[in-house]
């Protein structure tokens, strides 16, 4: 397997075909990983939640990591890592042309708004909605693909019974 460095370009135009991504932020040095969609524009991601967890996290600490993938097989797949901070999009004067891009583009999706809806019955929770945007501060992506002439290893011997290897020691080679 050969493993390739993709370049800035590349990791924009994968990130502009993935939805679901995997979104990994902190609480007290505890990480948090979850799966949620986000929408790729420009120099951000936009998303769409209700009060929970991860906006506890990234309120307290607005540093995140996003992750997409495209997994073809063990040799074959892409996956891009998002570094950037988190900045909630409150229904104010001065958000509304980001809360409208927002909308624009994640309403793209059927039923877009349903996964931020879903509660938990044992974590009732407001479902006030919380548009927010990753900016992204850097990003690196990595791209596998089989290697031509690499020579697949032969799988591990099978070990030995007790008897083949009583016999080994005794019979003449
Ligand atoms: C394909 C897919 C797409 C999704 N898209 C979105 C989206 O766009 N926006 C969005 O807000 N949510 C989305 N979700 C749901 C998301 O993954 C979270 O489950 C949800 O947002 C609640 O997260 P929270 O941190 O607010 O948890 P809380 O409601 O605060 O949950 C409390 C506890 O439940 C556990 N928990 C929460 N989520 C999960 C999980 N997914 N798996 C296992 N344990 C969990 C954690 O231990 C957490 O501490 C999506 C889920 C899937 C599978």
């Amino acid at each position: 397997m050969l493993i390739h460095e993709m370049k800035i370009q590349e990791c924009r135009d994968a990130l502009a075909q993935a939805s679901l991504a995997r979104l990994a932020c902190e609480m007290d040095g505890q990480p948090y990983a979850v799966p949620v969609y986000l929408v790729y524009d420009g120099n951000y991601l936009f998303g769409f939640s209700t009060l929970g967890f991860k906006i506890d996290c990234m309120r307290a600490n607005p540093l995140v990591c996003v992750e997409i993938d495209d997994v073809k097989s063990q040799h074959e797949w892409m996956c891009v890592l998002v570094f950037g901070s988190y900045e909630e999009l409150p229904d104010t004067p001065e958000n509304e042309a980001a809360r409208a891009r927002a909308h624009e583009l994640l309403k793209k999706r059927a039923m877009w708004w349903e996964p931020a809806c879903v509660v938990h019955r044992d974590y009732p929770r407001s479902l006030a909605p919380i548009f927010y945007r990753i900016h992204i501060d850097r990003m690196t992506g990595h791209r596998a693909s089989p290697d031509p002439v690499e020579v697949h290893p032969a799988p591990p011997a099978k070990p030995r019974s007790l008897l083949s290897r009583s016999l080994g020691r005794v019979l003449p080679k």
